[in-house]
């Protein structure tokens, strides 16, 4: 464990006008899928990486399709501003059906992939209860919205999160920046409310070594200064661990006040890092991080680890 430049030294690096809110790329999910794929080589769970870099692929797929989902109205952003509520709130807006349509079309689109017979079962089983029960995918994305891990199928999370994620990318892209409240809770997304899957320290310009949350449902990714735990806004207990053979731009940040983690990737050492990508392919770190007794503040939404 070491700790790296102390609070005042960070604060010295900080700007006066950082952009606080960059929104998701429309390439976002195929480049999630080529970094999934560049990291599957000799990795501990390769095939797991390489079936959500298909999924990465067909949510990209579907995301370029175009939907009709419902807009928030003048009043409904005023009313966001005036609270400092994220606007599209995963657990307050009402969710379009639209949603489930996208999921079909997911698991269609991933039905052409080469996939195991148990997974294959498995999606076959999904997709038919898009079309006849509704229902109980409605309560399946209530439990994985609102993190009620009693409720969550670990083996279907990933598949209804992706879906989850298109739809909330999809509402959070015809959003204008300017209208998001200027504060909203601490730790969550300023869009949709929801957890960080990872931060990463960004590179060129203005972004220069400023550290951002990708959000773990609509991938927008938002400015937190540095050295403050993501999860409880500690200042004082947050420590640094890499693994000993790992990469150097790969850390998890762990804060002894909360005795949570997140990970964090500094693009100044690994160009290419991915919030989604690299947080899965580097489990190792959290299996070091599990024996610390440090505990991971969210799950990744590809991956869902629900008992102790
Ligand atoms: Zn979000
Ligand atoms: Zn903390």
């Amino acid at each position: 464990m070491q700790r790296i430049l102390t609070r005042g030294e960070i604060e010295t690096l900080d700007r006066t006008s950082i952009v606080r809110l960059i929104l998701a790329a429309p390439n976002t999910f195929s480049v999630r899928a080529q970094r999934l794929r560049d990291l599957s080589t000799d990795n501990p769970i390769e095939d797991y990486l390489l079936l959500i870099g298909e999924l990465a692929d067909a949510q990209q797929q579907v995301f370029e399709q175009d939907w009709f989902l419902p807009a928030l109205d003048d009043t409904q952003l005023a009313q966001a501003q005036a609270h400092g509520m994220p606007p599209f709130s995963a657990s307050g807006v009402k969710r379009d059906a639209a949603w489930r349509a996208m999921l079909s079309a997911i698991l269609e689109r991933l039905f052409n992939a080469s996939l195991p017979d148990a997974v294959r079962k498995n999606l076959s089983k999904l997709l038919d209860d898009t079309k006849n029960s509704p229902e109980l995918l409605e309560q399946a994305a209530d439990a994985l919205l609102n993190q009620d891990l009693e409720k969550i199928d670990a083996a279907r999370a990933p598949f209804i999160m992706a879906a989850l994620q298109v739809y909330w990318s999809q509402l959070v892209a015809g959003l204008d920046s300017k209208k998001i409240p200027a504060h909203t809770p601490f730790g969550l997304c300023p869009c949709c409310g929801s957890q960080p899957v990872s931060c990463t320290v960004l590179l060129g310009g203005p972004k220069e070594q400023i550290r951002y949350a990708t959000c773990s449902l609509c991938s927008s990714q938002w400015h937190i200064v540095r050295v403050v735990c993501t999860h409880c806004e500690d200042t004082k207990q947050v420590a640094y661990h890499t693994l000993e053979a790992g990469k150097v731009g790969i850390k998890a940040e762990s804060c002894d006040a909360c005795q949570q983690y997140r990970k964090i990737f500094y693009l100044d050492k690994e160009q290419f890092a991915e919030a989604f990508a690299d947080d899965l392919a580097s489990l190792p770190l959290d299996i070091l991080m599990g024996e610390a007794q440090f505990y991971r503040a969210n799950n990744n939404p590809y991956l869902w680890q629900l008992a102790e």
